[in-house]
């Protein structure tokens, strides 16, 4: 489930800061709410920071908000976004990294010097590992993130392994703090997708395809991009020779149910094309089932 938001209110809770929860969607409101409230700090996703952003101009109301920051994460994002965003918005945006495992939001921050990430130490212990041996890599190397929780309760991980590839800087950061900082995870050492904030893997797409029987054959591609800042997510699928001599309503209602059993099980929206059988590429060795087209380093 979705927990981002819950960590993220209580922590600020916590601080003493009270907290507007204003879930997703109903974008103008938000933007009121923020102005009426005079809201300093906003958390979302980054690539919901730049549709207010977009939508704050549209409604010109730049100048009645009182943002000073922003943290965003829960997706990848670049450094030309955060240039964006800041310039949108008015603030400076700081990364966050978490994972629903551990705590969700708040595993690092970053902080005004926004080089990478401050690990909390004094609940978290980081390695990074080669992901395929399992060995412990030498300072400053790429290797997949591993956490060891000193803290938590009920659910304490020791050497948790994230699957997120990334690097930990030891130097000290010119804000003054001495936890190490973790750089932006790169890639991930499985083959699970981050769309629109959203884990998902390719093996649950694939069983909805596999339950639907004779309509579709098991020959499908998701295909993954980034238009004006969200991530779209299209599933590709033959039709099976039979669905395919049918009526265009008959191939509609497929596509629909397609969609409505795959936004149940995601929670994501995708968009689902029927193509005539035998169209999409055949590989000798692995299929290939993902084609990313986003660009984030
Ligand atoms: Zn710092």
């Amino acid at each position: 489930m979705f927990t981002g938001g819950l960590g993220a209110h209580g922590g600020a809770q916590k601080i003493g800061a009270t907290v507007i929860p204003a879930s997703s969607g109903n974008t103008q409101r938000q933007i009121q709410t923020m102005i009426d409230m005079k809201s300093t700090i906003l958390c979302c996703t980054p690539s919901y920071a730049m549709f207010l952003g977009e939508t704050i101009e549209e409604m010109g109301v730049k100048d009645q908000l009182s943002l000073k920051a922003g943290i965003f994460g829960a997706e990848p994002w670049t450094e030309d976004m955060r240039k964006a965003i800041e310039e949108k918005l008015n603030i400076k945006a700081h990364d966050v990294y978490g994972l629903s495992e551990i705590m969700g939001p708040g595993v690092s921050y970053e902080c005004e010097c926004q080089q990478g990430m401050h690990i909390n130490e004094d609940m978290f212990i980081a390695e990074i590992i080669d992901p395929d041996t399992g060995e412990v890599l030498p300072e400053g190397s790429k290797g997949e993130l591993v956490f060891t929780t000193l803290t938590k309760e009920g659910f304490p991980v020791i050497r948790y392994r994230t699957r997120d590839i990334c690097s930990l800087i030891y130097e000290p950061c010119k804000c003054g703090r001495t936890f190490i900082r973790m750089n932006k995870p790169t890639g991930r050492s499985d083959d699970m997708l981050i769309i629109r904030g959203v884990n998902v893997f390719p093996s649950q797409i694939e069983e909805v395809l596999l339950k639907l029987g004779s309509d579709v054959t098991p020959n499908y591609q998701i295909v993954v991009d980034r238009v004006n800042n969200s991530d779209t997510l299209e599933v590709q699928v033959e039709m099976s020779e039979a669905l395919f001599s049918d009526d265009v309503k008959s191939i509609d209602k497929v596509a629909k149910n397609i969609h409505e059993q795959l936004k149940s099980i995601l929670g994501l929206s995708a968009k689902v094309t029927l193509v005539s059988p035998k169209t999409i590429a055949r590989s000798e060795g692995k299929a290939k089932r993902v084609i990313d087209n986003r660009k984030l380093v």
